[in-house]
């Protein structure tokens, strides 16, 4: 029985004893026979087939050749000393290389004998080695009884004391010679039959001692499939139970200052997405549950609008509304265009932030308290206890991916019953990650900008063109426009970084002596920063030399040109973030990607991608599946269930919908959970929690 295997502990299978089985447990996290079970490899090689060698193209992963080695050559000195074998399976020439053991090999293999070798093939100055291959007589390996072979991660310090890939392949062979009966289930028949998936117990001989390739692909997705509709399950129970849990405020009636906001302070026409975005907002707040919902939108898609006038419907019903930003320079912004588009409309907005001090403050904070601020725009400094509302039933979160579980829920609390609560992010996050991660939010998006805007036109440049790009700079400020230019800021080397932007803004000065040149970076005062940022705004300056400290949500028209040095540094949404910053006014705006001459294939794809696409979401998803969602920026703090083990959410997506479609109906047709057929579900799903924190009562 598979909840018996969690409690034995892998320390009596022979061969480990309690000295390896402490390492394995806090390398790998493998205490019992059924983490070992589900301690999945990484990878297959396939040792049942053989390649020739002018067949090795360079782009190979493990390969393996049959052949003898022609001659022997010892190669360098010291630490470059090697060994050097020639080997030949008739169609060309190969080399095998050893750093260590030499001696050792040099006893063991022999010029006449036939050999198997495998191993990973590099390519270095035209020629193909293989370094460190494994090497068998061929008369001693039976190939087609090989097949895929496993391959499970070990750590250093595993591999230290022996535990090494081949020895968890051993343990786990083990536990299945003791395991005759078939694993229990962990899904019903009925999904297992809905979705054609395998049984447990095939899946887990299978992943581990994969019969075929086509066994080892059922086995897979049949394992994703039940570590995604696990993560479902949790999510949308918890989803439910929430509902069920508190009640939202409702906001029954469209009032006067909508209407009036509306009718006449409207500037302009709603894009079809604002307007479908708010009748899903009205929906939701007039529903009497609690809103919970992401807006993605990409930048410039006017995300701030839409907030406004969400908060304009709190008003109207006698709420509070607030909004918070991350920065004090984008609360800043927010505080400016709000009340510009209120205008005359009698709604109180304050600004509080960490600058704003003694009596003005004092005076924001007893009118938050009676009611008098109907909308409070803020930084972190919303949340101290001092801010104590009348009634708040609308709060807005900007930039999301800034703000961690933590804080949404200190908002939370400002008032007795939770206030509806809209996540804004121009960070798209991909839909598959979006159902992940957040499955307990309702998802908006603005697909659609604004009319009129032109596409940014984003070209690619190397550092050692700059005459080029300079030229192209001046003909811009000629114009009439403004420009940016961003360096990159990365912690580790902030000294360095900084040194760069100052030699940067230097430089520009000197290219540029007739145009105006300011600078923002991470390390200036608030105040120093603002003021900077305003001489840009307004137009004094025409050159903007900063770090990514402009990243989010500034708003200069005018700006036309982002120019991005070391892009090769940045993440595709950070790139795709700075982008946004030109391409709001009418003019034609550019976007210069600048890198060194020599680039990985990996960084030149992504540049690719950013010269290719202005489509946050093709960027996102692309960034997912080059880096992989372990890399994406507050995925940690956002709070994921459990670690998945085998599903991957940039290539699993249609798993992940199957699962998420099961999980549902699950819910769905047993919501008081007691129906027995469904018990070994809720069980397996309280099992899971069990070992990991339960983040979802925070979020
Ligand atoms: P973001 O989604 O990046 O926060 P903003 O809300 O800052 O975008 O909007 C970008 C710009 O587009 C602002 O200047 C805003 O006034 C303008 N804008 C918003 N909605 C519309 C619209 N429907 N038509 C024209 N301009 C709009
Ligand atoms: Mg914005």
């Amino acid at each position: 029985m598979i909840y018996d295997l969690s409690k034995i502990d892998i320390m009596y299978i022979p061969g480990v004893g309690p000295k390896k089985a402490e390492i394995i447990k806090a390398e790998a996290g493998i205490h019992s026979y059924r983490d070992l079970l589900y301690y999945f490899p990484y990878k297959y090689v396939d040792r049942s087939k053989l390649y020739k060698v002018r067949e090795i193209d360079g782009t190979m992963p493990y390969i393996q050749l049959k052949g003898k080695i022609l001659s022997f050559e010892e190669i360098g000195e010291g630490r470059r000393r090697r060994l050097v074998a020639h080997f030949s399976d008739g169609t060309g020439i190969i080399d095998l290389v050893w750093f260590q053991g030499i001696k050792f090999i040099l006893n063991k293999l022999n010029l006449r004998e036939e050999y198997l070798v495998f191993g990973k093939p590099a390519e270095y100055g035209g020629r193909f080695s293989i370094a460190h291959p494994d090497v068998d007589k061929s008369s001693e390996l039976n190939l087609t009884s090989m097949g895929l072979q496993p391959n499970y991660n070990t750590t250093e310090k595993m591999k230290r004391s022996a535990i090494t890939s081949a020895f968890i392949q051993k343990m786990q062979k083990f536990v299945f010679s003791k395991h005759t009966e078939p694993f229990q289930e962990t899904l019903t028949q009925d999904i297992i039959s809905k979705y054609s998936l395998v049984s447990l117990d095939e899946a887990l001989h299978n992943i581990h001692f994969p019969e075929s390739p086509e066994m080892l692909r059922r086995a897979q997705l049949r394992l994703k499939f039940e570590e995604l509709f696990y993560v479902q399950l949790n999510i949308l129970k918890y989803t439910k139970d929430r509902l069920l849990k508190f009640r939202g405020f409702v906001f029954s009636k469209i009032g006067p200052v909508f209407n009036d906001f509306y009718a006449n302070n409207l500037p302009f026409e709603l894009t079809g997405a604002q307007k479908r975005v708010l009748k899903e907002i009205r929906r939701d707040v007039g529903s009497g549950r609690q809103m919970n919902r992401l807006l993605q939108g990409d930048v410039g898609s006017g995300k701030t609008l839409v907030a406004l006038m969400s908060m304009l419907m709190a008003i109207d019903n006698g709420y509070q509304a607030c909004i918070m930003a991350p920065t004090e320079i984008l609360a800043t912004q927010h505080y400016e265009t709000i009340t510009r588009f209120l205008g005359l409309l009698p709604v109180r907005v304050e600004l509080l932030t960490g600058s704003i001090k003694g009596k003005r403050r004092q005076s924001i904070l007893e009118g938050v308290a009676d009611g008098s601020v109907n909308i409070l725009i803020g930084t972190h400094a919303v949340l101290e206890d001092t801010v104590e509302f009348l009634q708040l039933g609308m709060v807005v979160i900007d930039e999301q991916h800034r703000f961690g579980v933590a804080q949404r829920a200190r908002l939370w609390h400002k008032n007795t019953n939770p206030p509806h609560v809209l996540v804004m992010t121009a960070t798209p996050i991909p839909r598959t990650l979006a159902m992940t991660l957040y499955g307990d939010l309702d998802v908006s998006v603005i697909d659609e900008l604004p009319p009129g805007r032109k596409p940014i036109k984003t070209i690619h440049q190397y550092d050692t063109k700059r005459e080029g790009l300079y030229s192209s700079i001046r003909a811009q400020l000629e114009a009439g426009r403004q420009v940016y230019i961003v360096y990159p800021l990365i912690t580790e080397s902030e000294k360095i970084d900084l040194k760069n932007l100052e030699e940067g803004y230097e430089h520009i000065k000197s290219v540029f002596p007739d145009y105006n040149v300011c600078k923002v970076h991470g390390k200036m005062k608030p105040a120093e920063k603002d003021e900077e940022m305003r001489r840009f705004a307004s137009g004094e300056c025409h050159i903007m030399v900063a770090t990514t400290v402009i990243e989010v949500g500034v708003n200069v028209p005018n700006a036309s040109v982002m120019v991005i040095e070391n892009a090769e540094r940045f993440g595709l949404s950070q790139l795709h973030q700075l982008r946004g910053r030109v391409g709001r006014g009418a003019e034609q705006s550019f976007c210069i990607l600048v890198t060194k001459l020599a680039l990985s294939e990996e960084t030149r794809r992504r540049i690719q991608i950013m010269v290719d696409t202005n489509d946050g979401f093709e960027i996102a998803e692309a960034d997912l599946s080059i880096r992989g969602p372990g890399d994406l920026e507050g995925l940690r703090q956002s709070g994921m269930a459990f670690d998945l083990k085998i599903a991957n959410l940039a290539r699993d997506g249609q798993i992940l919908q199957y699962a998420r479609d099961a999980a549902r109906e699950v819910l769905e047709s047993d919501p008081e959970q007691k129906r027995p057929e469904y018990a070994v579900l809720w069980k397996e799903l309280s099992m899971l929690k069990k070992n990991t924190v339960d983040w979802s009562s925070i979020s």
